[in-house]
């Protein structure tokens, strides 16, 4: 395949994800991704799942202790999981946008109902491709999922280009026992069936991110029923 279908194919993935993430996607991970009982169960357990990964990553910046003076990128926010809490905590700053509108609205109405009307909260429409600026950490939580492996790739490329210092991101990855199940799921599609996801190696994603002067630091994988994550921490450690 030409360089030039390439991206063809993956601006039409995006227009697609964009669309669906305005409308059905919306309507459904919003409540997904709250503490509704409009859920069935397996939209519970990825609810569950999605938590373990949000905790995790909250724990870690705790841990850290890089958090107050620190300006943060989440990119792909969806409706706020992890801004609003970071807000909460004490975050220098944070930019969080999603390529839907109805999701970056509704974190912000969100942040509202919160009380956390504070300028260093900042919730925008944007493709995390055409993100810029330079912050001390980036994350990316549970969005490369809807773009398969060469894509996933550049978004991190881009995302390292935004790092000064510390990129946590999580992705499906790719297991052979994930393979199958996904191969059932394709042969008999569930009702709940909507966008297509996308399963990562893992070494593509560590190399992309190696390649951009960046190493791994941690990892965690956060499981349950219907949900299967890898969280990946990295840090700068030389400029290319
Ligand atoms: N990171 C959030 C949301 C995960 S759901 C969280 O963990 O709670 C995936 C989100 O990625 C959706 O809100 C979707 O609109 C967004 N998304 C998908 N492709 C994107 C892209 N290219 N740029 C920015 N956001 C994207």
């Amino acid at each position: 395949m030409s360089p030039e279908s390439l991206l063809d194919d993956t601006q039409a993935e995006k227009q697609e994800v964009k669309g669906y993430f305005e409308t059905t996607g919306f309507e459904r991970w919003n409540r997904i991704y709250s503490d509704t009982d409009d859920v069935n169960k397996v939209q519970r357990n990825i609810r569950i799942g999605h938590q373990k990964t949000v905790d995790e990553v909250l724990s870690w910046i705790k841990q850290s202790g890089e958090l107050r003076d620190v300006s943060f990128c989440d990119a792909g926010c969806g409706v706020g999981s992890l801004s609003l809490p970071l807000a909460e905590m004490g975050a220098g700053s944070i930019d969080a946008s999603d390529i839907s509108e109805a999701m970056a609205q509704e974190a912000q109405r969100r942040a509202e109902e919160a009380g956390l009307t504070m300028s260093k909260l900042h919730f925008f429409a944007s493709d995390l491709e055409s993100l810029r600026g330079s912050f001390h950490t980036v994350c990316c939580l549970d969005v490369f999922i809807h773009y398969p492996q060469p894509a996933a790739e550049e978004m991190v490329r881009h995302l390292c280009s935004l790092t000064e210092q510390r990129l946590i991101v999580s992705f499906a990855p790719y297991t052979p026992l994930l393979a199958l199940l996904k191969g059932i799921g394709q042969l008999f599609p569930g009702p709940s069936k909507t966008t297509r996801a996308y399963t990562l190696k893992e070494t593509g994603i560590v190399q992309a991110a190696e390649r951009c002067g960046f190493e791994l630091v941690r990892r965690s994988l956060n499981k349950a029923p219907f949900y299967f994550s890898r969280l990946i921490e990295f840090r700068k450690y030389r400029t290319c």
